[in-house]
Formats: structure tokens, sequence, C-alpha cells
């Protein structure tokens, strides 16, 4: 039977435990597994290899996102360093100007000492990224809606030019989820996640994800999670189906409530600028339509000058100021000095991660309530 993604989201990958009927995965809490003689495993040998729990998840993901294979990392950043093993000295990789900082920062600071160099490009510009493959390129690396700017990036127009060049397209679906979002229907070789945002969704555990479709990458990919070793722990692994579970109904929530707030921003002059691809003035709002099934519930903002924005970040009682997104708990952040502060300031500065840039994860809370709270905050911030 063919289920539709809200059942999936419930019922998908590994449906309860069919040994004792219970309606959920156990906790696998074992480093290792009897082996019925030399050679004769029951189909499981070593916790980082495979772990029934950690498998679970990766065939829920796997399915979720339309794919084949699904595997589980302990972070996002371990999903990502996992993919980028892919490469070798001399390649390169083209990367949107608008990535996850931490992103930035393991390509900058960790493959490029291994000889894996990037660019970066304007990736809702298709034709700057056709441009810019030449032949040491392996890949091009996005995200779309991307951080922290909420830019858009056509992923099927990518998907076909890295095709045409022979090159794999990798894309973080870590905002929308493939609740909203399936990179690999749009023609994805990769999709990535940090599971610690929307998919865990509740804040309290981190985690990573990836989902590919084609047999020789999986088995390159299952190769090198084992070899590398940053799997996800069987309890984390629990946590993550758990928070898939509701992932339909937060998600649907989530919008509701960013949709109202985004539309509030625009109409109030407390802010210069709101970026959220699910306003129709946005620039990515019509490729957002045609690729997503909604906007998600990130929103950035610049907040006009006559506010203190240090100060309206300080006085925020129901919204946390904290880094992370997803959550069903509104948080802020600031990108320059957090999320994004591993991106040069000349850098940050040219792609428009202004000082006065805010960043919101809209929670699930009563919307009425975060307005109120922003806007007793943002009066306390009027300057002189
Ligand atoms: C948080 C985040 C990451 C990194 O994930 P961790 O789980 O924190 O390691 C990668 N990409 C995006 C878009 C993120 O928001």
């Amino acid at each position: 039977m063919s289920l539709k993604i809200d059942s999936q989201l419930i019922h998908g990958g590994v449906d309860g435990d069919s040994t004792t009927g219970a309606v959920n995965i156990p906790v696998y809490q074992t480093s290792t597994y009897r082996q019925d003689g030399l050679g004769r495993t029951r189909g499981w040998e070593y916790s980082r290899t495979g772990n029934p729990t950690r498998d679970a998840l990766e065939q829920l993901i796997a399915q979720l996102e339309r794919g084949k294979y699904g595997l589980a990392f302990a972070s996002g950043l371990a999903a990502i360093n996992t993919v980028l093993s892919l490469f070798q000295s001399k390649d390169k990789l083209i990367v949107s100007d608008n990535i996850y900082g931490g992103t930035f920062r393991i390509l900058d600071s960790v493959f490029k000492n291994f000889g894996i160099t990037y660019e970066i490009v304007d990736s809702s510009n298709v034709e700057e990224v056709e441009a810019a493959i030449d032949d040491d390129v392996k890949a091009i690396y996005i995200e779309s809606p991307a951080n922290p700017l909420l830019t858009v990036t056509d992923i099927e127009a990518i998907a076909k030019v890295a095709h045409k060049k022979g090159v794999l397209l990798i894309v973080d679906n870590t905002f929308l989820t493939p609740y909203l979002q399936r990179p690999l229907t749009l023609g994805a070789d990769i999709v990535v996640h940090s599971g610690t945002k929307y998919l865990g969704g509740h804040s309290d555990t981190v985690a990573g994800l990836v989902a590919v479709n084609d047999e020789k990458l999986a088995e390159r990919l299952y190769y090198l999670q084992n070899s590398i070793g940053g799997v996800l722990a069987p309890w984390d692994s629990f946590l993550i189906i758990r928070g898939i579970k509701t992932l339909g109904v937060r998600m649907e929530k989530h919008q509701h409530n960013a949709r109202i707030i985004a539309k509030w921003l625009g109409e109030s002059g407390y802010a210069t600028k709101v970026y959220y691809p699910g306003i129709e003035q946005d620039k990515g709002y019509a490729i957002q339509k045609k690729q997503a099934d909604g906007p998600g519930a990130m929103i950035s903002f610049v907040l006009d000058e006559q506010y203190d924005y240090q100060i309206f970040l300080e006085n925020l009682k129901l919204v946390t100021l904290a880094e992370s997104l997803g959550g069903v708990e509104s948080l802020v952040c600031h990108p320059a000095s957090m999320t994004h502060a591993a991106i040069p300031a000349d850098i940050r500065k040219e792609v428009g991660i202004v000082d006065e840039l805010i960043r919101l994860s809209v929670g699930i809370e009563d919307v009425d309530d975060l307005i109120d709270d922003l806007e007793q905050a943002i009066k306390i911030a009027k300057r002189g």
C-alpha cells in the first residue's frame, strides 16, 4: 500500500517491533551482537556498523525523502562531514553563498586542508552556477531556502545543470524537511539534514541524516559512515523517530504562525526588510511555490535602525535568544555574531547578513502571544 506522507511519518520505516508487537521501535542499547558461529550473524555485528533503532530511522528518512537509502549521524555536521568525504584532493565544490555557517567552516578549515577546494556562487542564479563548473568541480552544494536570508534556489534547474556536466547535486533540506520539499524528486543526488531541527522538533537531540537513491553512492556512503564512525546513538535515533511522528502537525502550525508574523512584520514599519519565501513580494516566491508544498517557518528581517537590535534581543520574554531552529518553541538569533560568525565579515556584508539582521524560528506557541512579545521588545529598543 502506498501511503501518503502524513501516514508515512507515523508508520514509515520500521513500524514498531515485530517480535513483541510494541508499537514503537525499541531502543536497542547495545554495542555488539551474539554471533551463532564464525561468520554466522543474525544480521547485526557491531553498532557502529548497524543498529536496529538507527536502521529504523534510516529506512524512515529514505522513505520520506522518496529515496532508497538513508543514513543517520551524530549531528548534521557529522552527516555533512561524511558526504564531503566522498571527495578527494584536487576536487572542487561549488557552494551557495547562503549556507549554514558550520558547513562553510568545515569546508574552509577542514576539507581545504585536505586539498578539497570550493567556490562560492549565488545559486539562485543558474547561469552563474553553470559558468562556475570547470573540470575540477565534482559537486554543487546548496540549501533552499537558505540560511539565513531564505534565498530560494531552483533545485530542478540546478540538478539539470549538474547532470549535464556530470557533477553531483547535494541539497541541505533542513529548513523545509521532506514534509514540505523532496529534493531527490527534483533531481538532487544527495539530501542532507540536521535532524536536530524540525525532524527532532523539540530542541532536545542533535542528529544528522542523509538520503540518496543511487545504489553505488549509497554503498560508498555506508562505507564512509562505518569508517568515519560519526553514527547516531540508539536512544537519539529513537527520539528522532518520535519527533518525526508529529512533523506534519508541527509544520502546519509553524507555517501558520510564520505566515501571520511575516505579514505583521512587513506591515508594522519595524523592519526595513522581511525575508520569507511565503510572501508574494519575496524574490523566491514563485520558485518556492513550484518546488515545495510550503514556505516553512523561518523568517529573517532587518530591524529598522531606530531600534537597537541588541536591546530588542535582550528584552524578548517568550521568544528565546538561542542558536538552532525548528523546535516547538520560538527562537531568535543574530546571524552576524552567532550562526554565521564563521563567515568572514566582508562576505557577510556582501550577501546581506548585516548587523541588524534577525533570524526568527517561529515556534508553535499562540501567534498573538508571539507578536505581543516581539512588539514589546521592539518598543523598549527604540533609540533615544
Ligand atoms: C544546524 C544546521 C546544520 C548543522 O547541523 P547540526 O545538527 O547542528 O550539526 C546544517 N545545516 C543547516 C541548514 C542547519 O540549520
